[in-house]
């Protein structure tokens, strides 16, 4: 249960909204309290059994003060307007009494409204924002549909199982404590014997409860998964067609889809178990009250009339009781949620800003690699081994190597979505650990090799991450990446959707797509990884004019298969395995006829260009 008062940190925003609610809910127990008394005169009058109190009693504030006073008021009512008249004044007062129990029961309701949905809002957005500044390290590990679940199904489950029992746990254990008062105040023997009643039947329904929580876990767990076969699904729509493997896929997903139903209909078995079976339980509690209830009634310990009301009292008290027992059960199940989301909010971020980050100034003088070595997490292999590396201002460094040989993960170590292990990297003298992130990763501009787009318009994928766009320099930068003619032809010009990931472009499109982003944020260090190697050719000489526009008074890093892109670079570094084997210029390497000499010619044999 302590999980579950942690989640009290998210009512902070709501001190208001849940005031309101709380002062509501009192009036609603103080009226459903006095419900039950307030039968009684009738039931007296109805009966005759009431004893006509003429003369005015001092009024105190004592139970009994209170009930002489009423009493009083009756028989009074009761001379001036007959029974009759007088029973009619009491309905009217039973309505009232009602009809405030019920209008405050809405408000505390309605003021409770927003704070539900408030704090799931912050559970979502909380999530998210995690989730986006986590590592690439994490984010790798962990399959993307089971985030997604995280994200909506379980915050949705929090909503539905916590946050809905949430009037319930502020107001029913008011309406309990006020009406078990009054039943004391009746008959303390009976209530005695309701209460040993009470904490029998609790406990029979508790223990059904406890194994909710880990089924509930199980039952996300799965939606997880049929979630992360969706997505995988959907995004490689094209290559299930192409292999004609949908009834493959789609039996794979039956079978996550059977296993999700079967657990959530014993999920369901257990938690529809709890009503009928507290209906029950309590109408045996109200079998064997009326029983021995009765038997005081006849030894005359206790009078008629006030055995009514304390049955409806009872029935004020059993009624809360049963929806708290349903909010234990509901409660037990969201928990799993929480669980699931508290231990993506619990995880560390591994690459931070720096505590103490030192300002970069505009880039003057160079990028050095000192000693770096990497591995991937789980791997015994260095992904790079031992790099040493000077990168000048406004120079072009070009890294050839197999696939597999470490270029991607070098890039990635300079942009510090992976953190060295050994070794430095600095720019102008300055540790890339010691620079806040977004100050390192806006000084380069990355054009890879999978061009990545949103679904959203042209504009707004050349203009990403930047507000307060000029349409001019969009413009430009569109002109220089060569990509003014396919925007023009498009339907709506810039305003065009281009679909999920740029579908609707072709890929020398995409790819220009992606220039005119780098481009337009105007980076003085530029990274092009293998930018142009999924081109046709025709769209490869567009791409790659754009691609040279660019690299003007620009620090360069390019790794490429294609020659024309490289010979003219002012260093050529050849990976092999994770580590540089030659480097050089075209012409050195070249004479030195090892392992450069031969991408050459495999290049020529081949015609990469
Ligand atoms: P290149 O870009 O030269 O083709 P990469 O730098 O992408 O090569 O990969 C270098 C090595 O690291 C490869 O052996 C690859 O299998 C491994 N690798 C790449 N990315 C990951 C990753 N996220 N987790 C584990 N290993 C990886
Ligand atoms: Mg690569």
């Amino acid at each position: 249960m302590t999980r579950f008062w942690s989640l009290l940190k998210y009512t902070e925003n709501y001190k208001g909204l849940i005031g309101a609610s709380i002062v509501c809910n009192i009036l609603t127990a103080v009226f459903t309290v006095v419900s039950a008394p307030a039968i009684i005169p009738f039931l007296q009058i109805l009966f005759g059994l009431e004893q006509a109190i003429l003369q005015e009693p001092v009024f105190t504030w004592s139970l009994d003060g209170i009930r002489n006073y009423a009493n009083y008021q009756l028989s009074q009512l009761i001379q001036a307007e007959g029974k009759s008249g007088a029973l009619l004044y009491i309905c009217g007062g039973i309505i009232l009494i009602f009809f405030c129990k019920n209008l405050f029961r809405y408000l505390s309701m309605f003021f409770m409204g927003p704070v539900r949905n408030g704090m799931v809002r912050d559970i979502r957005q909380q999530l998210f924002d995690k989730v986006i500044r986590m590592d690439l390290a994490w984010l790798t590990e962990r399959r993307k549909g089971d985030l997604i679940a995280r994200v909506s199904t379980d915050v949705q489950e929090v909503e539905s199982s916590i946050f809905n029992v949430l009037v319930t746990v502020f107001r029913e254990p008011l309406v309990i404590i006020g009406s078990l008062l009054f039943l004391l105040y009746v008959s303390p023997q009976l209530t005695l014997f309701v209460f040993v009643l009470m904490i029998f039947t609790g406990f029979i329904i508790g223990g059904i409860g406890k194994t909710l929580k880990k089924k509930s876990a199980k039952v996300q767990d799965t939606l997880g998964n049929i979630l992360a076969k969706l997505e995988e699904s959907l995004s490689g729509l094209r290559i299930i067609k192409s292999f004609g493997a949908e009834s493959f896929r789609s039996a794979q997903f039956a079978e996550e889809n059977n296993k999700y139903k079967d657990l959530l209909t014993h999920l369901l078995w257990r938690r529809d178990l709890s009503s009928p079976l507290s209906e029950f339980l309590g109408i045996v509690m109200v079998a064997i009250l009326l029983w021995y209830g009765s038997g005081l009634v006849f030894t005359g310990a206790l009078r008629a009339e006030s055995f009514l009301a304390f049955l409806l009292a009872f029935f004020n008290v059993s009624q809360p009781t049963k929806a708290f027992s349903a909010a234990f059960y509901n409660i037990q199940k969201g928990m799993a949620a929480v669980e699931r989301i508290d231990s993506i909010l619990a995880v560390e971020q591994q690459i931070s800003n720096p505590t103490s980050p030192i300002q970069l100034n505009p880039f003057q003088e160079n990028i050095v690699f000192k000693n770096v070595s990497f591995s991937y997490h789980g791997s015994e292999r260095k992904a790079v081994q031992n790099i040493n590396l000077e990168i000048p201002k406004g120079k072009v460094i070009a890294i050839v190597g197999a696939s597999g040989s470490g270029k991607t993960t070098l890039i990635d170590l300079l942009l510090r979505l992976y953190e060295v292990e050994k070794g430095s990297i600095k720019i102008d003298g300055v540790n890339i650990k010691n620079i806040r992130l977004k100050d390192l990763r806006t000084r380069i501009g990355v054009v890879s090799q999978e061009p990545v787009l949103f679904n959203d318009t042209i504009f707004n994928n050349i203009a990403f991450g930047l507000t307060e766009v000029d349409k001019k320099a969009v413009a430009k930068a569109v002109e220089i990446a060569n990509a003014e003619d396919f925007i023009e032809q498009s339907p709506n010009g810039y305003e065009t959707n281009i679909g999920d990931g740029g579908r609707k472009l072709s890929g020398g499109q995409r790819q220009r797509l992606t220039i005119a982003r780098a481009i337009l944020r105007n980076p003085p260090i530029l990274i092009l990884d293998e930018a142009t190697s999924s081109l046709d050719a025709a769209s490869e000489q567009l791409v790659q004019a754009a691609l040279k526009a660019i690299m003007k008074e620009r620090t360069t890093i390019v790794i490429a298969h294609r020659l024309s892109t490289i010979q003219y670079a002012d260093e050529i570094i050849v990976l092999k395995d994770g580590q540089i084997v030659e480097r050089g210029t075209h012409q050195q390497l070249l004479s030195e006829k090892g392992a450069y000499q031969q991408f050459v010619q495999l290049q020529l044999t081949f015609g990469g260009d």
